[in-house]
């Protein structure tokens, strides 16, 4: 009982003769509904704290080169950098935000075709290079190039999965480490797995990792340009796939993402 909510409702209970013999207490479980309303209230206290941040630091940016900072070349840019990042944020927060509410309201198009996974994995991992080399780890991909690991899906969300799954596997990677991407398939089953050998996430973290806006460590996070919704989209993107998605870590060690897609 103490985990729950209760609405009491009460009504004298009459006998036959109309006299009353006591109290009818109806009791109503109103424990969703309360979970819902404190769910909703603190995904609104979030966004408006990861709204107000970057907004606060654009303001107080702005204000000080009107101040006069403007007039060294060199100060100015450097703010002005800062608040391009800021920007960028925004924007990703925002559209990161319309997607969930597009799945929320269940209004997510999606645009299901054959593809093969591989391809989009070779792609994905061409497009982070850039960022893999410039933190100074080392990809390894590993797939049977002669298996073609075709699924019907939407291309765009498969890119989505795969991208936010690899980003976090190269920003929670602190020192230069190893990423490897492996894709099997056995007849009904492809599995995708993304392993790192980064900072790694505690058990009791690990629990609420798919969590809306849940971060083991917020000035990490967002000092990467991190919003904590990627892994809950993910996670949302997978089961529109049908799929299942799995995490497991060691602190200190690192992470393996797992996620599965069914193709009988
Ligand atoms: P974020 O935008 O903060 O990266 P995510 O939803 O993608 O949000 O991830 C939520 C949190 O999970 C991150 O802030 C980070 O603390 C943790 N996390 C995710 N992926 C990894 C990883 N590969 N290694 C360590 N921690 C991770």
């Amino acid at each position: 009982l103490e985990d729950k909510f209760y609405n009491l409702h009460f009504a004298p209970y009459m006998n036959a003769r109309g006299e009353s013999e006591g109290v009818v207490v109806v009791m109503q479980d109103v424990t969703t509904q309360q979970k819902l309303d404190q769910m909703r209230k603190e995904f609104v206290a979030n966004v408006s704290h990861e709204l107000r941040t970057p907004l606060t630091t654009v303001k107080s940016y702005t204000e000080t080169l009107i101040d006069g900072a403007i007039d060294d070349r060199e100060i100015a840019m450097q703010f002005l950098s800062v608040m391009e990042k800021e920007a960028d944020r925004m924007t990703t927060l925002v559209q990161d935000l319309l997607e969930l509410s597009r799945i929320d309201n269940k209004q997510m198009q999606l645009d299901m075709r054959p593809l093969d996974l591989k391809e989009i994995v070779k792609e994905t991992i061409e497009a982070q290079k850039i960022h893999i080399e410039k933190k100074g780890h080392r990809i390894i991909y590993e797939a049977d190039e002669e298996m073609i690991y075709n699924m019907i899906g939407d291309s765009a969300r498969i890119r989505q999965i795969l991208h936010n799954i690899l980003s976090n596997a190269i920003k929670y990677s602190i020192d230069p480490g190893t990423i490897h991407v492996k894709l099997y398939k056995n007849p009904n089953i492809i599995t995708l797995q993304v392993k790192d050998t980064g900072i790694g996430i505690a058990k009791p973290d690990l629990e609420r990792i798919f969590e809306r806006f849940f971060r083991v460590d917020k000035a990490r996070s967002r000092s990467q340009g991190g919003t904590g919704l990627g892994l809950s989209i993910v996670k949302e993107m997978v089961e529109l796939h049908h799929g299942k998605i799995s995490i497991t870590s060691k602190p200190g060690k690192g992470t393996t993402v797992t996620v599965q897609f069914n193709v009988s």
